[in-house]
């Protein structure tokens, strides 16, 4: 049986519970920790980013190639994009003054602590980007677990065992 493109999209989407959750992408991941998501376009398969294609799915805009998606939430894998950008996960690159709101909400999202990632060594990226995704798929959505998750490859905690 054939799936629709969008189908086989959110078939590697989880959603968190709570409305202002993340919706993690459990698809591949590239070596910057950021998802793919292959599509064919012109009868070529493409690798997308799938924050891009959710945010242009489900706002309906389409997004200039040069224009960069932030997260909000700080989570690389995040896809939760939003027509209201009180809500949206992700943003484009212009609509930064909507910080102040913004950094209230993360600290709320996830059932956790805020997760951050901003400014973290690209290696360290993809390793934190795919203990999540492992962590997801394998227990669902659970907030200590995937926080565990993270601390494991956090530079400021490292490891005890
Ligand atoms: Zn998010």
């Amino acid at each position: 049986m054939l799936i629709s493109e969008q189908e086989r999209f959110w078939s590697h989407v989880i959603k968190g519970p709570a409305d202002n959750d993340c919706w993690l992408w459990v698809g591949a991941v590239s070596d910057d920790g950021y998802g793919r998501f292959w599509v064919q376009r012109g009868g070529k398969q493409r690798a997308v980013r799938p924050q891009r294609y959710s945010y242009e799915l489900l706002t309906g805009l389409a997004l200039p190639r040069d224009v960069l998606l932030l997260h909000d939430c700080d989570i690389p894998l995040c896809v939760h994009a939003d027509i209201d950008l009180a809500r949206s996960h992700v943003w484009e690159g212009d609509h930064r003054k909507n910080m102040l709101d913004r950094e209230q909400k993360g600290r709320t999202v996830n059932g956790a602590t805020a997760w951050r990632w901003r400014g973290l060594p690209r290696a360290l990226r993809a390793e934190r980007s795919r203990a999540l995704r492992q962590t997801v798929l394998e227990h669902g959505w659970d907030p200590a677990l995937m926080s565990a998750a993270l601390s494991g490859t956090d530079p400021e905690h490292p490891r005890l065992f």
